[in-house]
């Protein structure tokens, strides 16, 4: 068990095994109070020419190590995470904000990533083709070679194991870049699988702004593929970077998810499930929020009047007691947030409850719900990423999947009912990477994962991710060419 970290948190890069410290820093930021409590390196390419020299160093040795023994470190990886599990929470609470319990969930799910890939390492292998009896052709499943992972700040644990680890799996040595502001919990699972036995430089972090450690990270001609997590402009800017050497990319950017009820579904169920999908998971803060509820008219009333009673119940409150809804990561996406709760007074006059920051120090916003939303609205279009919850209606089921699809995004879309054909036509009709029946946030590490549209491309989680970090080689021999 390490040491639980202290208030004043000065980490560094972590470049071929060991913690790197540089010359200008960034403040780190306790978003429950709004002061800073530690710093980072104000990283820059050459922090980035460093780390991939490093990783392209020991590629090859990592690659090398037996599969089955792969697996192995990634298993001890994942137990070390489970026995430091408390104080990694407790950086994640003091970085990013979210409650214990939130923070909790996702170290273990960090772990399960690891756990998960740790069990694929070794059974990651081509096929034979035949074609006919006088040739052997094979295909050989090959890592990429040094992977970039740009993680954003809502989940810099789970996030950074969703792609690191099946990109380890696969035997690719990789290079983090956590989002400026919650930049510690990567420096401490570096350190972590650095104990647990993954070889030095296999798993680098440089630390930094976008500008600066991001894009040339994404676009260097030493780099052999990008996993990206963040907006859809950054993304946009990402995969560009990447197609300009060739290089695979897959993009997990934002949504504006469709949650829709039906007369016939459990309402008790959805109302809980509409206060997951908003308010009680990362106050909202996710990119696969159910952030537009798409009532039928015959429920909207009820449905809207228990929903109200249920989130007057929501505390709002730092991460550290606990509450239902934590404060938002940052000043800059607290105003952000704050300003699409202006632009919702705009188009539609007063939420139905909340809209008001709390006063007191740090980034605090309580639960909000706009009724009478419409499709051209922006808080109907527009992520907010915050606990704000647009309510439209519903006639028909046709109109339900018309407004489903009635965005630029496609990430996840979820449907509350009973009727067992309803809910596969929905799944069949709306332009979604994954669809969410009677329950908002299903699935697991198991489960695929990623977006139709601006949501993005490629898909992360389950077996499929593997794609993302190897390539294929198809190997061809004429056996019977030395025949006479
Ligand atoms: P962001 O795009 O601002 O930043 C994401 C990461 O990219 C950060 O590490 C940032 O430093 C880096 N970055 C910024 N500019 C860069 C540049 N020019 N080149 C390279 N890297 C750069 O996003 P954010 O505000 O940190 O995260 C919120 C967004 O992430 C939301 O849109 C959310 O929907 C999305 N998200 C998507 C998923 C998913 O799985 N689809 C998961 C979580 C978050």
């Amino acid at each position: 068990m390490r040491e639980s970290t202290t208030n004043n948190d000065t980490r560094g890069h972590f470049i071929g095994g060991r913690e790197v410290s540089g010359t200008e820093s960034i403040a780190v930021v306790n978003p429950a109070t709004g002061n800073e409590f530690g710093a980072i390196p104000d990283g820059d390419s050459d922090d980035v020419d460093a780390a991939i020299e490093r990783a392209r160093a020991r590629f090859a040795d990592w690659n090398d190590i037996a599969p089955a023994e792969r697996g192995r470190i990634l298993t001890r990886i994942a137990e070390t995470l489970r026995e430091n599990a408390d104080s990694i929470a407790a950086l994640l609470v003091r970085e990013n904000g979210k409650s214990r319990s939130n923070a909790a969930t996702e170290v273990e799910i960090g772990a399960r990533y690891f756990e998960y890939y740790a069990g694929i390492a070794d059974k990651i292998h081509g096929d034979s083709i035949p074609l006919t009896n006088h040739y052997v052709d094979y295909t050989l499943r090959e890592p990429l070679g040094v992977t970039a992972h740009i993680v954003p700040w809502n989940f810099p644990v789970m996030l950074l194991g969703r792609t690191v680890a099946p990109a380890l799996a696969a035997g690719n040595a990789t290079i983090v870049k956590p989002a400026e502001q919650t930049p510690l919990t990567a420096i401490e699972i570096a350190q972590l699988a650095d104990d647990a036995g993954l070889p030095d430089g296999v798993l680098n972090v440089v630390q930094g702004y976008g500008p600066d450690v991001g894009a040339p990270l994404a676009g260097h001609p030493d780099i052999d593929g990008v996993a990206f997590t963040g907006s859809v402009p950054t993304g946009r800017d990402v995969a560009t970077r990447a197609v300009e050497n060739f290089n695979p990319v897959h993009i997990e950017a934002g949504g504006k998810n469709p949650h829709v009820v039906f007369p016939d579904a459990d309402l008790d169920n959805a109302i809980e499930h509409t206060l997951t999908s908003i308010f009680t998971f990362n106050a909202g803060q996710v990119c696969s929020a159910g952030d537009r509820l798409i009532l039928h008219d015959d429920i909207h009333d009820e449905f809207l009047d228990r929903l109200i009673d249920r989130v007057r119940e929501l505390t709002v409150g730092p991460g550290e007691d606990n509450p239902d809804v934590s404060p938002i990561v940052s000043e800059t996406q607290f105003d952000h947030v704050i300003g699409y709760i202006d632009v919702g007074r705009e188009e539609i006059g007063e939420p139905v409850i909340g809209g008001d920051a709390l006063d007191r120090d740090g980034y605090y916003i309580e639960p909000t719900i706009f009724d009478g939303v419409t499709r051209d609205m922006r808080i109907a279009q527009e992520e907010i990423f915050g606990p704000v919850l647009a309510v439209l209606t519903f006639t028909d089921e046709a109109e339900a999947i018309k407004l489903a699809n009635d965005t630029e995004y496609g990430l996840v879309a979820g449907i509350q009912t009973t009727n067992v054909n309803r809910a596969h036509r929905f799944a069949r009709d709306v332009d979604a990477g994954q669809i969410y029946v009677n329950e908002w946030f299903a699935g697991g590490v198991e489960t695929p994962f990623g977006g139709y549209e601006m949501s993005g491309f490629g898909r992360e989680k389950g077996l499929e991710a593997i794609e993302n970090f190897t390539q294929t080689k198809n190997v061809c021999l004429n056996i019977d060419n030395d025949l006479e």
